[in-house]
């Protein structure tokens, strides 16, 4: 078993405040500033333009993929960095509907998150080729998988409600129908054990500043299954994903297997502070964080039950349909947010009444959860949350 007070003290964490927001801003890892610092002094100062080749920053991208892969169940080779989420979700669905033909069904969920909706919105449309999004409730997915799709596009856990799919059913559903999947794991790469190999999946994306603990900004992985890499020609054809970007041909010819799923310049600083982080979870059995992750949620959960009636309960009951995230619904869910995050516990809100707490064992123990509890009920219990300025309204939420 991990020890958990031992990687607790490897973040750097804001006093007195609990944290229950690493689901969408994971902290910063102790070791990173002195990283970041010396990747600009030593290698940005001293190389200049030399540290494309002295410091490796060219491998950069697959080096990093390579240490995610094996967190994601994928094999050596698969993984790729680079770009936000928003662009590889693009990126993956245009290469997936390269692959099938005759089929004019693209297929998500009405939990997906908005952006990977609007991508695959923008991406159709530009292909103009007659393609439609179709979007059913989560729990519908299982009977919407016909021959008529294409692509099944989605993302393991919902953002709201910590809702679960099914990965390795679904994928194999998807693909006796003859269809391609792209699942999005952006609430799952750190946060739970994930097989790609294993459930055959064609194509995984995903974040890395949420639980992996990249700092805001850091860039997002891609895996694509090994046997279709080289087949697939990139809709995103930068120059990086070229075969021999430093040859500067007139035409574009993909790079080798995932190197075709680069775009362009890496973010090589931002780099820096994800392995600065990848080298904490290096030692990290995912299974162990997911065991105490779950007994984490389940604590929360009978707390703030047994003691705030007016929160409903908004994710599955069941810890095995759940991810790694606790929802609860109120109507003035936004105001107590405010109020919870002004008294020390930092959590998020999504419209439009879920108020969402994020388990990371890395760094949250037991002792947090009832302290938070304590902060819940004590707001929802005096009304804190019922004043003015606790329902203004900020940009992010
Ligand atoms: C967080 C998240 C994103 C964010 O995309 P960016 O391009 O990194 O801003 C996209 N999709 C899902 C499912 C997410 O949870």
């Amino acid at each position: 078993m991990i020890d958990f007070t031992h990687t607790k003290q490897l973040f750097q964490l804001p006093g007195n405040v609990v944290y229950l927001d690493g689901n969408s801003l994971g902290p910063l890892p102790k070791s990173a500033p002195a990283r970041i610092e010396a990747m600009l002094r030593d290698e940005w100062g001293e190389m200049v333009i030399r540290g494309w080749n002295r410091a490796g920053w060219m491998q950069q991208p697959s080096r990093i993929g390579n240490r995610i892969a094996p967190m994601i169940g994928a094999p050596e080779h698969s993984v790729v960095m680079g770009d936000t989420l928003s662009i590889k979700v693009y990126q993956a669905l245009a290469a997936a509907l390269e692959l099938t033909d005759d089929r004019n069904v693209v297929l998500s969920d009405t939990g997906n998150f908005p952006t990977d909706l609007y991508m695959a919105d923008g991406l159709l449309r530009s292909l103009d080729r007659g393609y439609v999004l179709k979007t059913v409730e989560p729990d519908a997915i299982v009977d919407a998988i016909t021959e008529e799709v294409a692509v099944l596009m989605l993302t393991q856990v919902d953002y709201r409600t910590g809702r679960m799919h099914d990965i390795a059913a679904l994928t194999e559903q998807a693909h006796s129908v003859g269809a391609l999947v792209v699942w999005d794991l952006a609430h799952s790469a750190g946060a739970l054990p994930i097989d790609l190999a294993g459930c055959n999946a064609d194509f995984a994306v995903g974040c890395t500043y949420k639980y992996l603990n990249g700092g805001p900004g850091a860039p997002a992985f891609i895996y694509v299954r090994p046997d279709h890499a080289n087949i697939v020609r990139p809709a995103l054809s930068g120059w990086l994903g070229h075969e021999a970007p430093f040859a500067f041909d007139r035409d574009y010819r993909p790079g080798l297997g995932i190197e075709r799923f680069r775009v362009g310049t890496p973010p090589v600083i931002q780099m820096a502070a994800l392995e600065a982080s990848l080298d904490i979870w290096e030692s990290v059995d995912m299974a162990d964080i997911r065991s105490r992750s779950v007994e984490l949620s389940e604590l929360f959960i009978a707390e703030v039950e047994a003691r705030c009636p007016m929160l409903q309960l908004a994710s599955p009951r069941d810890a095995a349909r759940r991810g790694s995230q606790v929802s609860f619904k109120f109507d003035n869910g936004y105001a107590a947010m405010q109020a919870v995050i002004a008294r020390g516990l930092i959590g998020d809100f999504r419209a439009p009444d879920i108020m969402r707490f994020g388990f990371t064992p890395l760094y949250i123990d037991s002792d947090d959860v009832l302290a938070a509890v304590e902060i819940i009920d004590d707001v929802m219990s005096s009304r804190a949350w019922d004043v003015p300025e606790f329902h203004q309204r900020m940009a992010v939420t």
